[in-house]
């Protein structure tokens, strides 16, 4: 149908190693597609480790999961891959004519060549909130995620979780945050199951201050049910306490950041050989036992495999080469320094 973008090249996931395999596909010419389920690129080094530095990227010293990100994101800007992030690549089903039909949680679809399928250790959705009955409010009244933070303001707020999340909307919603008050809600109760935050020392102490003055309100617990209206709707949850008593507390909103656990998810059902929720690949090519999907980085396995991102750069390099013969039969390919080749100057756009 119309709709259907067809390409050469679909990346399935925006961590390092999906970068930089637009890099070395880039450099034979192939444009990507690249999709990924969270609404940024960077993968684990953003979601999990955005601040910390890595010591083993070859001849960078020192690099913050959030600067090796930035710097890939540069690398490949002459290559004008296209993003389409926030959403989950559901479906891989090959064609008669040999492509591959992808589609996304989207309803983005794609007629592609080939595959390389960066997932990782899958993709990131959020963990949810374990009580009877909650999946009907998900979306209206209760939410793992903030997309637009002005349906928030001036409702009774239960903020449950302990980490960076739950303590930065806390505070932005109590209007405790530096830049502003854009979103103030009516009132905010910080809900979590234990009096102690894995989150950054000055949004704690925030938070604690907003709690002395009234302005905010801090409980220790865990929500065991809810407290809805005849009509269904919520009205509050139960909260079960440290001290083992169930109070029901009212709210118009729940908001739960309990943050984000990776799923293989849909990528188990395309028909891969797997071992061990890991796709087996071979180390020539990095193409699964499907001709024309490669799998690279930390989703792979073979002989050896460690799950590290200089492993990553590797297989993508020999992946881009083991699907030129795919994409472009008649092609002859050689091996070109990006030091001194014309040609590969060209492709970079440093003339
Ligand atoms: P990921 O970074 O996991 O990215 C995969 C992406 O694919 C995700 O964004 C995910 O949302 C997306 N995805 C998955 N499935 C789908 C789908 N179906 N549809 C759409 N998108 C999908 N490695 C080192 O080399 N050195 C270090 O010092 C180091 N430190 C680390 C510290 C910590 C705390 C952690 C957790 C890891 C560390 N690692 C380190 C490991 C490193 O982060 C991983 O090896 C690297 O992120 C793997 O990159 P990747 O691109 O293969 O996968």
């Amino acid at each position: 149908s119309a709709g259907v973008i067809e390409t050469d090249a679909v990346i399935v996931g925006a961590g390092p190693v999906g970068l930089f395999q637009v890099f070395e596909l880039g450099l034979l010419e192939i444009k990507a597609h690249i999709i990924d389920s969270l609404a940024y690129p960077g993968g684990q080094c953003i979601e999990l480790y955005p601040d910390k530095p890595i010591y083993d990227i070859p001849a960078l010293p020192v690099v913050t999961g959030k600067e090796l990100t930035d710097n890939l994101m540069k690398q490949i800007e002459p290559f004008g891959a296209t993003f389409h992030l926030g959403q989950e690549v559901t479906t891989v089903e090959k064609q008669e004519d040999g492509r591959f039909f992808v589609a996304t949680s989207k309803g983005t679809q794609f007629l592609t060549k080939t595959i390389f399928i960066a997932g990782g250790v899958g993709s990131f959705q959020p963990r949810t909130l374990k009580v009877d009955g909650i999946d009907k409010h998900e979306g209206s009244q209760v939410h793992y995620r903030v997309r637009k933070p002005e349906q928030f303001a001036g409702k009774n707020l239960l903020i449950v979780g302990g980490g960076d999340s739950a303590l930065d909307w806390a505070l932005n919603f109590c209007g405790g945050n530096e830049d502003g008050n854009p979103h103030k809600a009516e009132s905010v109760i910080l809900l979590h199951r234990r009096d102690g935050f894995r989150a950054a020392p000055a949004s704690v102490a925030k938070m604690k201050e907003l709690c002395d003055n009234y302005e905010m309100q801090f409980i220790v617990g865990q929500v065991t049910d809810l407290d809805e209206a005849e009509d269904g709707a919520l009205k509050g949850v139960k909260v079960t306490g440290g001290d083992g008593v169930t109070r029901v507390v009212p709210c118009d909103q729940v908001l739960v950041f309990f943050g984000l656990s990776p799923k293989l998810g849909p990528i188990a059902e395309w028909g891969l050989a797997l071992e061990r929720k890991q796709i087996l690949v071979d180390t020539e090519k990095f193409q699964t036992s499907v001709p024309g999907i490669f799998a690279v980085g930390d989703i792979n396995t073979y002989p050896g495999k460690k799950k590290l991102i200089l492993s990553g750069f590797h297989e993508a390099a020999l992946a881009a080469f083991g699907a030129m013969p795919i994409i472009n039969p008649e092609k002859r390919v050689h091996l070109q320094y990006t030091t001194t080749s014309p040609k590969l100057h060209k492709v970079l756009g440093v003339e």
